[in-house]
């Protein structure tokens, strides 16, 4: 099985090292037609803005897209979430727009800007160590969307079907169970394939 990192800016090489923790091989996604060869897809942390620009530029917003209508399980982290969220609240444009999740950016303030917790996530049996910076929160969800984790009465953990998101940077910890998640997610979407 082997799962696509977008690797256009943000923390590619730390999931690369998560996904192949869970037995996966884990491969950087520079152009779109390397996401033929992939049967899941993470979103990393960075920048949404820019993340979103050179998505625009390599024609990758339409090959997403592509992909999710495939069913292909993708999971956007920090960044990633809000590339993949409906609604960017503030008006500014959305990116792939594919989760029927409203995001705010940099929700959690100036003094916390970046701390770590450990959060209860719904399907994972013990709490998942979260490393928090200029983090996104989901202030709304589609009828559609199951909440996975609460923290502080926001939610930083949500699943529609095949897609994911998460508020955190699980990569940045030994903690790969996040992953794992996924990565199961994306062995259960083939299973259904054939
Ligand atoms: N604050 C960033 C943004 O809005 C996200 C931060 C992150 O990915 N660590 O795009």
């Amino acid at each position: 099985m082997r799962i696509g990192v977008l690797a256009l800016q943000g923390a590619v090489t730390e999931h690369i090292v998560s996904i192949e923790k869970t037995g996966a091989v884990g491969v950087a996604i520079k152009r779109v037609e390397q996401l033929e060869d992939v049967q899941g897809l993470i979103i990393p942390g960075g920048e949404s803005t820019t993340i979103g620009k050179l998505m625009r530029k390599y024609g990758f917003i339409e090959a997403i897209r592509n992909f999710s209508d495939q069913n292909k399980p993708i999971f956007g982290t920090c960044a990633g979430m809000i590339v993949l969220a409906k609604v960017i609240s503030g008006g500014e444009q959305g990116h792939l727009e594919l989760m029927d999740i409203t995001v705010a950016r940099n929700a959690f303030g100036r003094q916390r800007e970046s701390f770590e917790c450990d959060l209860e996530v719904k399907g994972i049996s013990a709490p998942v160590r979260a490393v928090f910076i200029r983090a996104p929160l989901i202030e709304m969800v589609g009828p559609g969307v199951e909440v996975l984790t609460v923290y502080k009465d926001e939610i930083v953990t949500a699943r529609q079907g095949h897609l994911l998101a998460a508020s955190f940077h699980p990569e940045l910890t030994d903690d790969y169970r996040l992953h794992q998640y996924f990565a199961d997610m994306v062995m259960a979407s083939m299973a259904t394939e054939q």
